[in-house]
């Protein structure tokens, strides 16, 4: 098989053992790499209901098809995939820079971690030859001071690091794994999974030519695609890269503000991609082949954060910025720098300090428990100060470590109400209440609150659907969207690219890349059958219909300001919504894959992992009322 480098690599931390797989060729074709590959392994090779943190829990990491290949968006990207520490259920996460690329021409398709290393160790791969070495000195640095030490240790600075930080350490649940300095795989605490294993870090060298199957028809295409890649589809990711959202989605009232309660953010231009663009923006830089090059690095240059240096994109301008209530780019810069160096997912760190805020406000917590800190919104340096001690776990920090869920259960007084989180992880930005497709899409999303698994805030924002509605024909909306992620995610490609692909193309490219045939069709199953085997996983893990829901402040408390004034989503809309849903993918009401659809997809082997499942496969009759069956297991 070209473009793949064919090999799989395991590592047992605990008996420093390794061995190699060939990557063979249903696997590539059926999965296509990245997330694909990642729930595949960690399907297979995990043992059912193992918690995150047992040295059992396998971690995957995985190429995209196209990394290490002249493919605008898409060169370096990679993947990593374990039992999340936040859900409980299934974890990954995405990152880009240059690891990537330089994973596949060391020779790896996938890697997978087992076992857990007697002291802190970190793993060092350059070709053929793998390593477990002492990470004894690095324990306890941020991860710059990381990177930098492992480079200059190895005499070589061309090697790429993925690390944690002193949060992945420390078991902070929504622990990010940072490479290149500014990019960060940070959804569902795969740094904490590192941290559980004492590995500090994966260190990477290929010397290995990436070899394609029709060199010239590759070449012309893939020219073709990076052309398109600096064309008006890609235009608002150039100039002002996702800060750009911040405007149009307050517009939109579709910005969460201050913990969601509201979803309108009175002083979001001082925040917009246009303001921080003025202000801060020094650089602007791209991936390992990428002609868009998105990446708005902002610098502080004068304040109480001086100096501090940071990628600025919509998400973090909102959870460091209106979810905080925090109106200063300044400080937004300084937060997400925070997060960088000490490893915390951006997005994850500024729900849980705005949930804090909350709480401070509501006289939940107090000045005791915050270490003296005045914890009210709009706090800029109680806000810095917060996101330290939850990586070091110092004062209330060591409770918020844990994320919202679990903080507002101890809590108590209420504060589940106000805990914005989708199975267990904190809510991203796009306020679902005034956005009903999108809310499904959050609902039933396999890796918990997440916009990028499905984009499905699009048919709202575009008009294509009335956005205030709840009403069948979403449930296909959504899936369609699943499935595209799951192909995206899994060849990976960069989301901001998606304008200029479509499934004819990616198979074009495919076939191009490795040799092997694949039709649009084709593709399009690949999706859905990865999306299905997500769905496999987390309920066997134990996570079912019950856990596709919303943040119950969604479900009872309207939009206060805005054009989505008044909205909100109703228990019977969300019901209503998720049969549609299950019924559209071919699953029963509790969410459970038909053996019909198993088959279809070429799963039927993972039968055995629904075994003991309710399913009911009754309709429930529109108008009657709905009594929500809990998914059990038979002893
Ligand atoms: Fe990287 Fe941005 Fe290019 Fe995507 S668009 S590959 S994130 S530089």
């Amino acid at each position: 098989m070209k473009g793949y480098a064919n090999n799989i690599l395991y590592i047992n931390l605990s008996s420093g053992k390794t061995k190699t797989e060939p990557l063979g060729k249903e696997m590539a074709r059926n999965f296509l790499g990245g997330a694909g590959f990642g729930i595949k392994m960690i399907t297979d090779h995990q043992r059912p209901t193992t918690d995150a943190f047992d040295p059992e829990n396998p971690i995957v990491y995985s190429c995209g098809t196209f990394s290490g290949m002249m493919v605008a968006g898409s060169g370096s990207k990679w993947g990593v995939a374990a039992k999340s520490p936040q859900s409980q259920g299934l974890g990954e996460a995405y990152s880009t820079g240059f690891f990537g690329a330089e994973l596949r021409r060391a020779g790896y398709d996938i890697v997978m971690v087992t076992g857990k290393a007697e002291r802190p160790s970190y793993i060092y791969l350059e070709d053929d030859s793998v390593q477990i070495l002492d990470a004894n000195h690095l324990w306890g640095k941020h991860n710059w001071d990381t990177e930098d030490t492992i480079k200059s240790d190895l005499g070589d600075p061309g090697v790429r690091v993925a690390s944690i930080g002193p949060a992945g350490e420390n078991l902070v649940r929504f622990s990010a794994i940072i490479n290149d300095r500014l990019r960060a795989a940070g959804r569902t605490g795969m740094g904490a999974v590192m941290g559980s294993k004492n590995l500090k870090a994966v260190a990477v060298r290929g010397f290995n030519d990436v070899e394609v199957a029709d060199v010239d028809g590759f070449k012309e295409f893939a020219l073709e695609i990076y052309e398109k890649s600096k064309g008006p589809a890609t235009e608002k990711y150039r100039l002002l890269g996702t800060a750009a959202n911040v405007l149009t989605l307050n517009k939109q009232a579709a910005m969460p503000t201050r913990n969601w309660q509201d979803a309108v953010f009175e002083n979001a231009d001082k925040i917009s991609g246009e303001a921080l663009n003025e202000m801060h923006v020094e650089k602007i830089q791209g991936c390992d082949s990428c002609g868009m090059r998105c990446e708005h690095v902002g610098v502080v240059r004068e304040g109480p954060f001086k100096g501090a240096i940071g990628r600025v994109e919509y998400e973090p301008s909102y959870a460091f910025g209106s979810c905080t209530g925090v109106d200063r780019p300044d400080a937004i810069i300084r937060a997400v720098q925070l997060s960088d160096l000490y490893g915390t997912d951006a997005l994850s760190t500024g729900v849980v300090v705005a949930f804090a805020m909350e709480a401070y406000e509501k006289g939940i917590i107090s000045k005791k428990d915050t270490g003296g800190i005045e914890l009210e919104f709009g706090n800029a340096e109680g806000m810095c100060d917060m996101i330290e001690k939850i990586a070091l776990r110092e004062d209330i920090g060591d409770l918020l470590a844990e994320g919202v869920e679990r903080a507002a259960a101890k809590l108590g007084k209420g504060a589940e109400k106000f805990a914005m989180h989708i199975k267990g992880v904190e809510m991203t930005g796009y306020d679902v209440r005034g956005l009903k497709t999108c809310a499904l899409g959050y609902a039933v999303s396999r890796r918990g609150a997440d916009h990028q698994r499905h984009g499905a805030y699009g048919p709202d924002l575009k008009g294509q659907v009335d956005r205030f509605k709840a009403e069948k024909g979403r449930g296909q909306l959504v899936i369609d969207g699943e499935d595209l992620y799951s192909v995206i995610d899994s060849l990976i490609i960069c989301k901001f690219s998606r304008g200029i692909w479509d499934y004819d193309s990616y198979a074009k490219m495919y076939t191009l890349a490795t040799g092997i045939p694949m039709t649009a069709e084709e593709m399009r199953r690949c999706g859905e059958r990865i999306s299905n085997l997500g769905k496999i996983y987390n309920l066997r893990e134990g996570i079912g219909r019950e856990r596709d829901t919303l943040p119950i402040r969604c479900m009872t408390e309207p939009i206060k300001s805005g054009i989505a004034k008044g909205s909100l989503v109703t228990r019977e809309e969300l019901d209503l919504l998720l049969d549609d849903y299950y019924e559209t993918r071919g699953w029963s009401e509790d969410g459970i894959p038909s053996d019909a659809k198993l088959k279809e997809l070429g799963l039927e082997d993972y039968a055995e992992h629904l075994r003991g499942l309710k399913r009911t496969d009754t309709k429930r009759k529109s108008g009657k009322k709905k009594t929500t069956k809990k998914m059990t297991k038979k002893d």
